[in-house]
């Protein structure tokens, strides 16, 4: 099914990116199921046609596809949008996260995705969890993956995370497996039934009698799962990537909560880094600034010649295009600044400065031909 992203959006076929953000974020307001006032189902569908129009139209590089060949052509991995992948996440916290709906990527936790969908009026999601990973600007500058190792709780197998042993629970007792309790009183004339959760069972209607003997109750045992991440080319400091379903397990059958892998990128010995452009200092010898020549650099790559122009200045700013980093969104890379210094010798030989001097007395010259002709 083709679908017109612009329309979804309300903006027009050249909309800048502010504009596609500030109607993104109108309507996202406007159908987060939260507030939305229409049925919760319809309000997520909307939420989700949206999200979806503003990551296509926001991407560069997608938006080019869509403009070009239509939503089919817009790869979001062969299954349709695929969330796991989003990579507005910051700006999805953002936009709730200024209208009180709790920051970070929590609604995702909700909302998306067919295994969100609770189970049982008991289900709770499990909860999220974040892993700092540690990358190298070089693993920025490659992409790549990564083997993360995870501490995390599993559902216990041997009582199907019940917590009772062989999964047996019984019947409550105080409610009879009602999971709640009536209490009919009199006052003021009338009679007054009000209705509680039973306190006993927390209103599941169940008891643990025994205890399951390899979690001892809890549902849940320990692991260290072992996760596999994919880095972003480009990706900056910083960023959050999203794992679904790899988060602590949910209780009473509700689905697991995510990850969030959190990136970290260490400072290079060598290279400053600012989005996608790269800062390298060098010094070069005062005769090279002075007539111009080629060093060699050190790039996030490997090595390149670097031109210097005749009559380089101390403090000078060479700019080498394309040696950045990637950009993670669209396409192309970054530059590669290298500011130069100049090296005086501090030592000469005869020879050199006898050169030197010979060369000053020329300067003098051509100062004092120049200031003839000034006078002229
Ligand atoms: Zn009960
Ligand atoms: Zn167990």
């Amino acid at each position: 099914m083709a679908k017109d992203y612009y329309a979804v959006l309300g903006v027009s076929k050249n909309a800048s990116p502010d504009e596609i953000k500030r109607a993104y974020r109108k309507l996202a307001q406007r159908y987060h199921p939260d507030v939305a006032k229409m049925d919760r189902k319809e309000a997520e569908e909307k939420f989700k046609t949206v999200s979806e129009a503003y990551e296509v139209l926001m991407d560069a590089e997608k938006r080019k596809n869509y403009d070009t060949y239509g939503s089919e052509a817009v790869n979001f991995g062969g299954s349709g949008f695929d969330w796991s992948n989003f990579t507005h996440f910051q700006d999805i916290g953002d936009i709730f996260s200024n209208f009180g709906f709790g920051g970070g990527g929590s609604i995702f936790d909700v909302f998306f995705g067919s295994q969100r969908q609770r189970r049982g009026s008991y289900a709770e999601t499990g909860a999220s969890l974040q892993y700092d990973l540690d990358i190298t600007l070089e693993e920025v500058n490659s992409g790549g993956s990564r083997m993360i190792e995870v501490p995390r709780s599993v559902q216990c197998s041997e009582c199907g995370g019940t917590g009772a042993e062989k999964g047996n629970l019984s019947m409550c007792p105080t409610c009879n497996g009602k999971g709640q309790m009536t209490h009919r009183q009199s006052a003021l004339g009338g009679n007054f039934v009000t209705v509680r959760t039973c306190q006993t069972c927390g209103g599941r209607g169940k008891v643990i009698r025994e205890k399951c003997h390899v979690c001892n109750g809890r549902g849940k045992t320990h692991t260290v799962s072992k996760i596999e991440v994919q880095v972003p080319r480009g990706v900056d400091d910083g960023t959050h990537l999203r794992i679904g379903g790899a988060g602590e397990p949910g209780i009473n059958g509700g689905s697991p909560g995510d990850l969030y892998v959190v990136m970290h990128v260490a400072r290079h010995p060598e290279f400053g880094r600012e989005g996608e452009n790269l800062f390298y200092a060098t010094e070069i010898p005062f005769t090279v600034a002075a007539l111009g020549g080629e060093i060699e650099v050190p790039t996030i790559g490997g090595r390149a010649k670097l031109q210097i122009p005749q009559g380089t200045q101390p403090g000078a700013t060479l700019r080498m295009s394309g040696l950045g980093l990637p950009r993670m969104q669209g396409r192309g890379t970054g530059d590669l600044f290298v500011s130069v210094k100049v090296r005086i010798p501090k030592k000469l030989s005869a020879e050199q400065k006898e050169l030197l001097r010979k060369f000053a007395t020329t300067e003098e010259k051509s100062k004092g031909f120049f200031s003839k002709l000034k006078n002229a």
